[in-house]
């Protein structure tokens, strides 16, 4: 089994580069995904959230207010770095179970984690390579902020939280240009793929699979 992190600032298309992973036959495990159910209402990590900002971070269906609690963590490192020991582990913990699922059932296969955060977290060193999704600058201001209906000073912020994109391009082994078409992006998923089957055939010469 190959497994892959896919990150990219902001904006950049990760969610959109990772379906077409899919499309070409990838496995996915999406980081977004798993945070999001580990603090459903009454899970650990939500009593945690909840005792440690305390109620005012709260829906009225008492669901996390992301966007109030995004407003706190973006602004003070202390309580972000609070906020990821109540959940990071957790993740980790649902990933670590999903990668065994996938490797007990196709264990030849390629993962694609999609990890936003993959280089601030240091987790590079747990992965076999690393795709970059890469859009300049102002192309993931204009994308992040029609998207989320952002201001352009909450998606600076945003970005200051994140390892400088050039730094990101040098510890990655593949980066995807994704400030063009999607035929243009689709086009570089399918010789990214290309190139990670190469990879796993290798692998599999090595210690075979099956
Ligand atoms: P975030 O980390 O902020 O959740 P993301 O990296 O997952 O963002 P996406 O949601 O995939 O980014 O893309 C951001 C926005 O840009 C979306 O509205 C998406 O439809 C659009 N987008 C992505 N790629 C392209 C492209 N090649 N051309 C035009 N629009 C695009």
């Amino acid at each position: 089994m190959l497994v892959v992190g896919l990150t990219g600032g902001i904006g950049s298309g990760k969610t959109v580069v990772t379906s077409m992973f899919e499309d070409e036959g990838a496995h996915i495990i999406d980081f977004d995904y798993l945070a999001r159910l580990i603090v459903e209402p009454d899970k650990p990590a939500w009593r945690d959230i909840v005792d440690y900002f305390g109620p005012g971070i709260l829906s009225p269906d008492s669901t996390l207010n992301r966007s109030a609690l995004a407003e706190i963590v973006f602004s003070d490192d202390k309580s972000r770095k609070a906020l990821e020991g109540f959940t990071h582990p957790r993740i980790f913990e649902k990933r670590d179970a999903l990668l065994k699922a996938i490797s007990e059932k196709d264990p030849c296969s390629i993962v694609i984690i999609d990890f936003p955060l993959l280089f601030e977290l240091g987790l590079r060193k747990d992965l076999d390579k690393v795709i970059l999704v890469y859009v300049p600058r102002d192309v993931q201001l204009e994308r992040a902020t029609m998207r989320d209906s952002l201001s352009q000073e909450e998606v600076e912020k945003r970005l200051h939280a994140q390892v400088p994109i050039a730094e990101k391009r040098s510890l990655s082994d593949f980066v995807i240009d994704n400030s063009g078409s999607l035929k243009h992006t689709r086009d570089q998923v399918r010789e990214v793929m290309r190139e990670l089957r190469e990879l796993l055939k290798k692998q599999e010469a090595d210690t075979p699979c099956f």
